[in-house]
Formats: structure tokens, sequence, C-alpha cells
């Protein structure tokens, strides 16, 4: 398996530390609101190479955090607490706003058929693994306590830049730009471990620490877990491409110093998800949901179908466009295999090895999807397999594809139905008014629409192409 690595941005062969075995870990969502359809890209990315590294025969085991810690993925020096904003914007107690938008996530990945991680740890479940951590950056003099609070010293870490691959004054412009300066920092891109003198006026989730009452610094949380669970080394780590500075590079830093050796080997990001107005994002407060997306009648399997047309590193600009698109292939794949017929034929081996191979060759190689989705409309096609091999391949792409192909039912969104119902009657009017030319342009515009249709003397018959 080949994979593209952050880390010496090269496309790489992979290989796990323990033969047959994957030690992976993708950074989890916030839970102060609902997660918006660019999460959920990264999610579905994550959700294909675990499928992937399985159907190529590990074992794969995952971990995810949950950022249920008030400060929430936020550096800035000043702001808010974030769920105490999102407690009174949706009149809930702090506790049940991480607990409601938490399930909300759940309930959205079962939507689109992704892995809920064997283990999701929450932040506020891991306090004691985060001060045992600083406490030993602190005693290595890796960390230092300034205004009652603990900071990561990033001069005392020379690998601080592999990961962006941006250099001391290119960070440091990344960094004002987020962060108000911070007069206590030894160096402007230090980064807190663990805040006692809060930066928020009314901080609601606080514990007791060897440094008074207060709560961890974003970056420290999935380190922590991380170790917890994985131990001191780790195959994969996964997340957007925004999470590469600061979140990442400030993980990597303050895990190998803690460990004091190497910690993780392949760090795989995915592109972002942007609409017309740019990046898609929680904070900026305008978002599209799985749900709003259901609510205006799409399947969310049209959208994972979307996500897997593009490549995962690419940026994908969302549009309804782009939506409908997805939605009438997905309904024609869908239509497709539910005309294959299902009783039992003797297998064309030969011909099925083709595909497979095909269908490894593009997963392998950084998870070419939108390959493997060409040939599952090019095999739908190919007469040199009878219809039980047609569905034997499609369900081998579907384990790591997750479309639900092989449904016993026809899935048709029932705005595309009835806009088709329409145009038949609009057409069959026409023709008895023996307008041709127009029934013909009604036709077309079915075809484009993904039916073919048939006049017989029962009335017309819709074929789904
Ligand atoms: P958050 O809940 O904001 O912590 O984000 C959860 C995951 O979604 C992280 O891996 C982010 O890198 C990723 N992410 C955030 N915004 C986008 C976006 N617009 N497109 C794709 N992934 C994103
Ligand atoms: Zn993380």
């Amino acid at each position: 398996m080949k994979l593209y690595n952050t880390l010496t941005k090269k496309v790489e062969v992979f290989e796990s530390n323990e033969p047959g075995k994957v030690k992976m870990y993708t950074c989890g969502p916030t839970v102060y609101h609902y997660a918006h359809i660019g999460n959920i890209r990264t999610y579905i990315f994550e959700d294909v190479l675990e499928k992937t590294l399985k159907y190529i025969g590990f074992d794969v085991q995952r971990v995810m955090n949950i950022t249920d810690v008030g400060h929430m993925t936020d550096d800035s020096d000043d702001g808010e607490d974030k769920i105490l904003k999102a407690a009174k914007r949706d009149n809930m107690t702090v506790t049940d706003i991480a607990s409601f938008y938490t399930k909300e996530f759940i309930k959205d990945i079962d939507k689109l058929n992704i892995n809920k991680p064997k283990i999701i740890s929450r932040a506020t479940d891991n306090i004691d693994q985060y001060i045992k951590i600083i406490e030993v950056l602190l005693n290595k003099g890796y960390a230092y306590e300034a205004n009652d609070n603990i900071y990561f010293d990033v001069s005392k870490y020379d690998d601080y830049y592999k990961l962006s691959g941006l250099n001391k004054d290119e960070l440091l412009v990344g960094v004002r730009d987020e962060v108000d300066e911070d007069t206590f920092k030894h160096n402007p891109s230090d980064f807190g471990l663990w805040f006692t003198n809060s930066k928020f006026d009314h901080q609601k989730l606080k514990w007791d620490s060897p440094w008074g009452e207060g709560y961890p610094g974003w970056h420290i949380e999935c380190s922590g877990i991380c170790i917890k669970y994985f131990g001191e080394d780790l195959d994969i780590h996964c997340g957007g491409v925004d999470n590469i500075f600061p979140h990442h590079t400030n993980e990597i830093a303050q895990s190998e110093c803690y460990l004091g050796h190497k910690w993780c080997n392949y760090w795989i990001h995915s592109g972002h998800l942007n609409d017309k107005n740019g990046k898609m994002s929680k904070s900026n407060g305008e978002f599209l949901t799985l749900n709003s997306l259901i609510k205006r009648g799409y399947n969310p399997l049209s959208y994972r179908l979307l996500c897997l047309q593009s490549h995962y590193r690419n940026n994908l600009v969302f549009s309804y466009e782009a939506m409908d698109n997805a939605q009438n292939t997905y309904n024609k794949l869908i239509n497709k295999i539910y005309e294959l017929n299902k009783s039992k034929e003797d297998l064309n081996e030969t011909v099925i090895d083709e595909y497979i191979i095909k269908f490894k060759d593009s997963i392998e190689n950084d998870m070419n999807t939108a390959n493997v989705i060409t040939y599952l409309f090019d095999l739908l096609k190919d007469d040199r397999l009878n219809d039980s091999s047609k569905l034997y391949l499609i369900g081998e792409y579907d384990k790591v594809l997750s479309l639900d192909l092989v449904k016993k039912k026809k899935n048709i969104n029932p705005k595309l139905e009835e806009k088709i119902k329409k145009l038949v009657k609009e057409r069959e009017t026409l023709k008895r008014e023996k307008k041709y030319e127009e029934a013909d342009r009604i036709r077309e515009e079915l075809l484009n629409l993904g039916v073919k249709i048939n006049d017989t003397k029962e009335g017309t018959e819709i074929v789904w192409i």
C-alpha cells in the first residue's frame, strides 16, 4: 500500500511497526456544534483508509478522541469558552452540550456507513494522563511555567518544523495570524500545555493539577489519548490539512520529547471541503450539516459518493449542482445493480481477477477511489461477466466504498422520482397533441436524468440506465 506521507512529503510504501497490525489515530470532532460536511469528508477519507488497510489484510486498531474541553480547538489567547457559548445558544448545560453533539456525531457517521472506531475517548476523561506527560516535559526541561500557565518551549525541539515544512519565520506569521501575542511566552511559537490562569472570563470546565486549578491545552489531548491506548509508537495519524499546523506539529513535539524517540511514522491528511466562500468551518457559523442535506432530499450515501469521486488530497468545492450529479450517479448505480439477476451462476473467474487487480491497484495507490467508481461502471457494462460475477465484484468493491451497493430495494430520490413522473406525463400530453418534437425533447431530458422510456401498449415504461 502506498500513501502520501506529510512528514516526508512523498508517496511511500506503507510498512507498519508490527507486521500485520496497524495502530491508527484519527483526530475526532469538537462537540460544541454539529459536524459540518467538511469535517465529514475527513471522516469518510479515514474510513476508506481503515477499510483499505483491512481489505489488504491488516488488523487495524483505531482510536479517536472527542474534544469536549471548553477551549475546543482554538489556541488563541483571548476569545471565549466555546462550549459555554454553545450552552447559552442551545439553552443546555455545558455537559449536556458535549453529550448531545457527541450523539449527533455518532448518528451522522452511522448514516454514512463510517465505522465507529472501537475506542472513542473523551478529552475530559484523560486529565491524569495529560498531567503525567506535562510533569515529565517540565522535568526534562522542555516545558516551563510562566504567568501560572505551563508552556512547551519549541526552541528545545530541533525537529519542530519537520511536519509543516515551514521555517521559523513562516510559522511565526501563522502564529501571529491566529494568536494574540502572549508576552509571558519565551518564544511566540510556544504553546500552552496547561492553563491555570484562564484566558477566558468564565471558563467552566476546570480540574485540579500540580499547578493549580485549570484545564489542558488543545494539543496535549491527542498526544495523551494516543499514548494511553497505543503506547510508545504509532503507525498512522490522520486529520484534515488544517491540522498540520499547529495541532499535529505540536503533538509531535510534545510526544517525542516526552517519549524520547520518534513517535508516529505516517501522517496522512485530507484536503478541505470548500464552499463558494472558502473553507467550511464551524467557527464562522455558516456551514452545512448532513441533516441539512437529508432535509433537501439527498441520500447521505450520495454525499459519500461525491467525496469518493475525487482524490482525498485534493480540495473539493461543494455545490448543490455537484450534489445533484452525485445523487443521480448514485441512483443510476443502485438501479443498474438492482436489475442484475440474483440467481447463482458460475463465476467468470479470469475476468473477476482482472477487476480485482484493478481495484487493488487503485486503492493501494494512495486510495484512488475515483478510479474504483469508474471500474464499477465498466464492470456493469462488461459482457464477459455474468450477473453473479458482477454482483460478486460489486460486493468486493463495496467493502471499501461502503455505498450499500448490493441492496434489495431500488433507491430513487423522491424528488427526482416526482420530477420524472411529471415529465413523463407532460410528454404523454404532448404526444396526444401530436407535438412530437417537444415530446422528443422531454425524452432527451429524461435520458439525462438517467431514465430511458419505452412506449408500450400499457403506457410509458421507465427503464433506469
Ligand atoms: P473539528 O471538529 O473542527 O476539530 O474538525 C474535525 C476534523 O475535520 C479535523 O480532522 C479537521 O482537520 C477536519 N476539517 C475541518 N474543517 C474541514 C473542511 N472544511 N474540510 C475537510 N476537513 C475539515
Ligand atoms: Zn488531534
